[in-house]
């Protein structure tokens, strides 16, 4: 071995051992081909608690002096949901981002904070002349936080908590859409009456993860997405979800370690993305991320290996969401890939479950 070769070897082995490498270089197919099946390593120190994100948001805020943080609500446990929002013309167009209905699924978070970070830079400043932007972070803090009046004994992470889908009822948050308001679980509730009806909303994209084993073509997808698919939507807020979807797929499928496939969903109004859109005729989109940070299943949950791909995924879509609305050119996304895309399935042994 000569020198040079032995020294990058060093380093590069250095760099693995302290997991820095998924966070610079990007192989292809790195998401799809990362960790198989769940390997039992989630760790839930590398994710934001509720406080930390609490604190971050707060520290954001007062760096930012185009952001506002609201709470919108609190939790059955009595913890603030915040609402991140960039309102710089009450006439523009306004997308919403929703992370965290399901507490287990929590990169879609940490990569709607780093794009909330990145809108504090100049980079991004003329965007926010042209798009609000609205953030909802981690809707289910209990869930996320596994503080909730049921076991979570046989959950997998390692760590200080337990994450789990549901909110401290035991109670499934994207399932609660269709009914009245005041029959609504109160993080729902929160987000219908203090949101929803509050605020002029164009388009939403609600992020969620799935498990790890979704493929389409014999190659596993880095995520899923899909438009309301309720009958009572109208063909103009339909439209407007496929303009959304065919923006962020272009993003995704462009940078080489994405493949995104069409996400299996049910067609119920009491699912986020059709109620949304029936209700306030709002252009939705459902994004399901693979592989989720906690679960009792072994292959719903993710390693270590892919968090950075999947971090990376969730600022790839926000950021080519509020940029081709500033700008106008979503008006002209061609949605015709909709028509060719093709549905997930499941490799043996798992279910999809938005
Ligand atoms: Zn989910």
């Amino acid at each position: 071995m000569n020198l040079k070769k032995k020294v990058l070897s060093v380093s590069l082995s250095s760099l693995l051992a302290l997991g820095a490498v998924s966070a610079v270089a990007i192989p292809v197919g790195a998401v799809g081909e990362g960790p198989g099946a769940g390997n039992g390593s989630i760790q839930t120190s590398i994710l934001h608690t509720y406080e930390s994100m609490v604190d971050y948001l707060k520290t954001q805020d007062g760096k930012q002096e185009a952001m506002e943080l609201e709470v919108i609500g609190q939790t059955v446990k009595g913890r603030d949901i915040y609402l991140a929002k960039y309102i710089s013309n009450p006439n523009n167009p306004t997308i919403l981002f929703l992370t965290q209905q399901h507490g287990n699924e929590q990169l879609t978070t940490e990569g709607a904070l780093e794009f909330i970070k990145h809108l504090g830079t100049n980079k991004t400043k003329s965007v926010l002349d042209n798009v609000n932007i609205m953030v909802i972070p981690m809707l289910n803090a209990d869930g996320a936080m596994g503080d909730v009046n049921f076991s979570l004994d046989n959950y997998l992470a390692d760590g200080d908590r337990h994450l789990t889908r549901y909110n401290a009822n035991e109670v499934d948050l994207n399932r609660e859409h269709a009914k009245a308001t005041s029959d609504m679980e109160v993080e729902v509730k929160a987000l219908h009456e203090n949101v929803f009806e509050k605020y002029e909303i164009d388009y939403m994209i609600d992020l969620h993860h799935q498990g790890t084993t979704s493929q389409t073509e014999g190659e596993l997808v880095s995520g899923s997405i899909l438009h309301p698919t309720n009958s009572q939507v109208k063909p103009e807020v339909l439209e407007g979800s496929k303009k959304l979807g065919a923006v962020v797929y272009n993003a995704i499928e462009t940078t080489g370690w994405g493949h995104i496939g069409k996400y299996n969903g049910g067609s119920g109004e009491n699912i986020g993305r059709n109620g949304a859109a029936v209700r306030y005729d709002i252009s939705t989109l459902l994004f399901e991320m693979r592989g989720m940070s906690d679960h009792y299943i072994e292959s719903y949950a993710l390693g270590q290996k892919s968090n950075g791909y999947l971090i990376r995924q969730t600022i790839t879509t926000l950021d080519s969401a509020v940029r081709a609305i500033a700008d106008g050119s979503i008006e002209s996304a061609d949605t015709s890939f909709w028509d060719t895309l093709p549905t997930q399935a499941s490799r043996p042994g798992e279910e999809s479950d938005e």
